[in-house]
């Protein structure tokens, strides 16, 4: 039986040592960490999750700037607030919630944010850094899957690791993370033949897909890490993730639970890019 991964004990600690820091920078620079939130409409999901950023950013004892907008916001108005987030001494970190409403392009909006202040890692410039190994910000999902594997003494280096799912913000920038700590990565998605058999190469498997229990125990290998980056929502309400917990949790070695697994993760990183902008400050 597989030793389940505690996201949201390893997310509290990643939390408290971010808190103990920024009261540091405090006390030592004078600094407050600022995160700038944005959502545009009434996304239901969206509104969570921005609520839960706002309210951890607060508990760290950041200053929190939030900016709700209506859904008939412009592209314009939307980048003229972010510029002015950009030239704005208090702020470190500027998060625009996506996704936005279809008259606004994202790709135009996260050009607009200084990279620096970019805490969600979207910017090509950051992306470019990732994938040249310079530094910058890194997404937040995929940086919390890399937390959760080294405090659970989980080496990569050397490791087969395979990704199910290639997406900007989790796939993508995941398997670039994975090969710089010198793994050897294979990325699959909806095309990929036979992706049992690729997926039971696997010495860590990652499944971010979006799609509910689709990787069954059987395309587990004996003794494999497993870290579930899925949240699915099932018709009588519960919320489950890409893998079939039960089955995989027999061959793992480890296994992330959904919830409570890589979900707390991407706040705690959001926090500790934020922490760090302010530190460079
Ligand atoms: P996405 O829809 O953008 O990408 C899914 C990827 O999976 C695609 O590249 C697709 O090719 C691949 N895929 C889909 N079905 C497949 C199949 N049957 N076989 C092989 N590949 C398949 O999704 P995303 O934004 O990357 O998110 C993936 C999942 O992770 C979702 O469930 C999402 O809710 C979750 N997520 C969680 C967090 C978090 O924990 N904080 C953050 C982001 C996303």
């Amino acid at each position: 039986m597989a030793a389940v991964i505690d996201g949201n004990r390893i997310a509290q600690d990643v939390r408290a040592e971010v808190k103990a820091q920024a009261i540091d920078l405090k006390e030592k620079k004078g600094i407050t960490p600022g995160l700038a939130v944005i959502l545009v409409g009434e996304d239901a999901a969206s509104k969570i999750y921005v609520g839960r950023k706002e309210k951890a950013a607060a508990e760290a004892g950041f200053l929190s700037r939030e900016y709700r907008l209506p859904a008939e916001t412009t592209e314009d108005r939307l980048r003229e607030i972010v510029a002015g987030l950009n030239a704005s001494p208090e702020i470190h970190g500027i998060l625009v919630q996506l996704p936005l409403p279809k008259q606004i392009n994202p790709d135009v909006v996260i050009e607009t944010i200084d990279p620096r202040k970019d805490v969600d890692g979207f910017h090509p410039v950051n992306v470019g850094g990732l994938f040249t190994g310079r530094p910058g910000h890194r997404a937040c999902t995929p940086l919390g899957v890399i937390e959760l594997l080294d405090r659970s003494g989980i080496a990569i280096e050397g490791k087969e690791a395979v990704i199910v799912g290639r997406s900007n913000i989790v796939g993508k920038p995941l398997a670039l993370m994975l090969l710089n700590r010198h793994a050897t990565v294979t990325i699959c998605h909806t095309r990929t033949k036979d992706l049992g058999a690729v997926a039971r190469r696997a010495d860590i498997l990652v499944a971010a897909a979006g799609k509910a229990e689709m990787v069954r125990g059987d395309m587990v290998k004996e003794g494999a890490v497993v870290i579930d980056v899925g949240i699915n929502r099932k018709p009588d309400g519960k919320l489950v993730g890409d893998v079939a917990f039960a089955e995989a949790a027999e061959k793992a070695s480890y296994i992330t639970p959904v919830p409570g697994g890589v979900g707390p993760m991407t706040i705690a990183m959001l926090l500790r890019n934020t922490l760090n902008s302010a530190k460079a400050d």
